[in-house]
């Protein structure tokens, strides 16, 4: 099957966007995904789906740890940023939770240790047991759909 065609389907699900973190040794990671779902509440588990290509693979698997942060309407360039397609490095100040740097601003934060890992094709599946959690009162998310950022509020 052609991949267009798989990913113009996947790209008719609406999401939400987000920055997985991690730090591994004294290296601090990120890396846009939107492959991310709430997977059980007891245990509280969530899961991301991470290619095989990116950096972020090694990252995680050698840290045992990692963050989600859900962004915000406000954050489309981080996201373009997380996502390599903004070129420049920039120096990024990250917020800290228990060791787990993440991203200021977003709409909640997710802090985990990886609980289970299954390669599946080219991503690998961290599920990660939720270890804190940090939700802001305020703000609307940043959405994709069609390969294309939009506002849903
Ligand atoms: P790199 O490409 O090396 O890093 C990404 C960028 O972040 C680079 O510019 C890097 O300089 C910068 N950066 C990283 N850490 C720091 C730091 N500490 N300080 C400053 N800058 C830093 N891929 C998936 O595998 N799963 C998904 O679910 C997924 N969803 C996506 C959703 C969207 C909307 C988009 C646009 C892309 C998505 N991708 C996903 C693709 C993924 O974001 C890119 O392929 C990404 O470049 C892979 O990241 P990497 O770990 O290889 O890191
Ligand atoms: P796109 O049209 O490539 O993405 C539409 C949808 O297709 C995505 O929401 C995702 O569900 C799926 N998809 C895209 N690439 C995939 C991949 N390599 N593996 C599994 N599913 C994938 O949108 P775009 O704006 O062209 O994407 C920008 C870049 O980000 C592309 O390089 C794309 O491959 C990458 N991306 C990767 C993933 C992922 O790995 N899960 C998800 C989204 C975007």
């Amino acid at each position: 099957m052609d991949s267009r065609l798989f990913r113009n389907a996947m790209g008719k699900f609406a999401t939400g966007v987000t920055v997985i973190t991690t730090k591994c040794d004294d290296d601090v990671h990120g890396m846009t995904a939107n492959a991310f779902m709430s997977v059980s509440l007891d245990p509280k588990l969530v899961v991301v789906s991470v290619g095989h290509n990116a950096t972020m693979h090694e990252k995680i698997k050698k840290a045992g740890r990692f963050a989600v942060s859900i962004l915000s309407d406000e954050q489309e360039e981080m996201s373009m940023y997380f996502a390599g397609q903004i070129k420049d490095k920039r120096e990024i100040e990250f917020d800290w939770f228990n060791d787990l740097p993440v991203i200021s601003g977003s709409l909640a934060n997710v802090m985990c240790r990886v609980y289970e890992a299954h390669p599946a094709g080219d991503h690998t599946l961290y599920i990660g047991e939720v270890e804190d959690i940090f939700v802001k009162e305020e703000g609307a998310p940043l959405a994709f759909f069609e390969g294309k950022y939009c506002n849903i509020s």
